[in-house]
Formats: structure tokens, C-alpha cells, sequence
């Protein structure tokens, strides 16, 4: 649909106190998002969505040109930066330490509208503690033919092999095509061991049913199956951020769900610009438990 001020004015949206430039200039042609409305929907969702980024490296997709256009990932900090994004310094094996971005506030998200950022994908450790991961993510990558119900049950499939060795997890839409499995840990191993963990937890799912399940990347062989990601496990990797926009077509967002809502008859989809429709799933969260759970891998399960 051509873009309307209905669209354009943010429908259920607290008004973003940032600066931006070109305020109207439209980023998603198909629901007429602008740079001012995703502003707002960062300020709106920032009580919610900080918890998942704060203190966290960033890596950002910009769009500046809208996400018609070609976006680019940037993680290292380059020119000035709006009020409230900060720099962490990340050191490498070699080389001199490096500037990454990091938010900590509701200001220095929605500032990020102002860089043009459609997108937040945040490491899965905390500027205070980089090398020991506080949480893990299993990636379910659906071959596009595959039918809901069986990544659905997909889903629950890592989440009953994940309780049965003492794990809680959490579930979200990637907003893309697939669907992230959240495991909150305590930082006590490092990424290595926590990677290691993860490959081994999806090599045993593929041995379980190797017809659905697949641990190498390759597209090709993916016909029919689920890739199961577990590379965003290593260090430097990330995952789109918990209410994160994602940029296609309409502005979806990677949203927590109630693993009951697995048993809709599709993946549910849930757009900036129809916040208004949405927001009341903000009053029965699903991850409200997450930041209370204190859990660890079973230290037997650590192999290095
Ligand atoms: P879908 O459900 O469609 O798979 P997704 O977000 O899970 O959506 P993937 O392709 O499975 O998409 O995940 C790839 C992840 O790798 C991205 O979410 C992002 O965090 C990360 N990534 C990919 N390319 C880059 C890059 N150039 N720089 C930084 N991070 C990247
Ligand atoms: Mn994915
Ligand atoms: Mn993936």
C-alpha cells in the first residue's frame, strides 16, 4: 500500500525527544515507516527492550536509504554518535583494541534512528564480562517450504532436551523466517566452551532425526529441514536483538512468545506500524521470568 499519514503519525507511539534529521523521510516503503516512527517505537519499547541490550556490544544494520535500499551492518564506531550511544573497547588476539557501539539507555536507543539503524543484534555477553556468555541462542533456520507446525514442534523439541538437562528457555520470532530459542545462563564459562556446548546439543538433535535436523550451513542441502544455527554462539556473533524491527518488507519485529503460541496455525507476525495491535502483549509478558533464572550448564556437559 502507498504510504499514508496514518502510517506516518505511529499509531499508539510515545513521541521520541531526539534529534533526527529528515524526521519524515520514509526507511519502509510498504508500511510508510519513517525515521520519526522508529524513533518512537525505540522510545516506547525501550523499558522492555534494554534489558535484552544494555551493556552490550552492538552490531547495527543502517539503512540510511531505507531498507529498499542496501543496509549494511556496522559495529565499529565511525564519525560522532547520537547522545546516549557510547563506545565499548573490545581487545582481539592481535592488533589494537577496537571501538564497538553500546547503548544503555532509552535516549541512546531511539538515537540510533537517527544512524538509520533498522536493526540491533547484540553479543550474548556484557561489556563487563565479554569472554563469559550469559546466555545462549539455538537459530531454527526453516527450509522456506517447511511447514509451521514442524518448526513449531522444533521449537518445543529443543526446549524439552534443554529442561531435561535443567535448562529454562524462552522463545521468540526472528521476525524473519525462523525462531530463536533463548537459554539465559550465568557467565561462568567462556566462549569456547559455551560454543562447544551448543554444536554438541545440535549434533545430538541431528542424530536424533536426521531427516529434519541439520548442523552444516549449506543451503543447499537444507530442502525440507531445519538448519539448527548454533554459531551465534561464539564470540563476536550475534542474533537480532528481543523487539528488535527487522528490515523487510513492513517492519516485522522479533518478538517473545508464550510457547503456547506455537499452536497458532502460523508464525505469528508482528509489525512497528501496527504497534497499536500489539501492545497489550506487553502486559502479559512471556520472558518476565528470564532475568530471574539463575542456571548454568551442568558442568558434566562442559567439554574444554
Ligand atoms: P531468520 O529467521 O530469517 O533466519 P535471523 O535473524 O535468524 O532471521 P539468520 O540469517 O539466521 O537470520 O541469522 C544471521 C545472524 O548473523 C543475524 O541475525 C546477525 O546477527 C548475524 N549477522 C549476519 N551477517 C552479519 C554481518 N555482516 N555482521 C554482523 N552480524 C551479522
Ligand atoms: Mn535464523
Ligand atoms: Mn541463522
Amino acid at each position: 500500500p502507498p504510504q499514508t499519514p496514518a502510517a506516518a503519525a505511529g499509531p499508539g507511539l510515545k513521541h521520541a525527544p531526539v534529534r533526527l534529521t529528515h524526521p519524515a523521510k520514509v526507511l519502509d516503503t510498504s508500511s510508510g515507516m519513517t525515521k520519526q516512527v522508529l524513533a518512537d517505537y525505540y522510545w516506547t519499547i525501550a523499558e522492555r527492550m534494554l534489558p535484552y541490550i544494555a551493556g552490550r556490544p552492538l552490531s547495527l544494520l543502517r539503512c540510511p536509504d531505507g531498507s529498499a535500499r542496501p543496509c549494511f551492518f556496522q559495529k565499529h564506531v565511525i564519525g560522532s554518535l547520537p547522545r546516549g550511544v557510547n563506545t565499548v573497547e573490545i581487545s582481539h588476539k592481535t592488533g589494537a583494541p577496537e571501538a564497538y557501539m553500546t547503548v544503555a539507555s532509552a535516549e541512546g536507543l531511539a538515537g540510533l534512528a537517527q544512524l538509520g539503524v533498522v536493526e540491533v543484534h547484540p553479543w550474548n555477553s556484557q561489556n563487563d564480562d565479554l569472554e563469559r556468555p550469559n546466555r545462549m541462542i539455538f537459530d531454527l533456520d526453516p527450509d522456506e517450504t517447511l511447514a509451521w507446525p514442524i518448526l513449531a514442534s522444533a521449537a518445543i523439541d529443543v526446549r524439552m532436551r534443554l529442561k531435561k538437562i535443567g535448562l529454562e528457555s524462552f522463545l521468540k520470532t526472528s521476525g524473519g523466517k525462523g525462531l530463536h530459542i533463548v537459554v539465559p545462563i550465568l557467565p561462568k564459562f567462556e566462549w569456547p566452551a559455551v560454543k562447544d556446548f551448543t554444536r554438541r546439543f545440535a549434533l545430538d538433535m541431528e542424530k536424533a532425526n536426521p531427516k529434519l535436523y541439520l548442523t552444516k550451513m549449506t543451503k543447499a542441502a537444507r530442502k525440507g529441514k531445519i538448519y539448527i544455527d548454533y554459531l551465534r554462539n561464539e564470540r563476536e556473533a550475534t542474533a537480532v536483538a528481543t523487539y528488535s524491527p527487522r528490515a523487510r518488507p513492513g517492519v516485522p519485529v522479533s518478538m517473545p512468545l508464550h510457547w503456547k503460541e506455537l499452536e497458532f496455525g502460523a508464525m505469528p507476525i508482528f509489525r512497528v506500524t501496527e504497534f497499536i495491535q500489539w501492545q497489550s502483549r506487553l502486559v502479559d509478558d512471556p520472558w518476565k521470568q528470564l532475568d530471574k533464572i539463575n542456571q548454568q550448564i551442568p558442568s558434566r556437559l562442559i567439554v574444554n
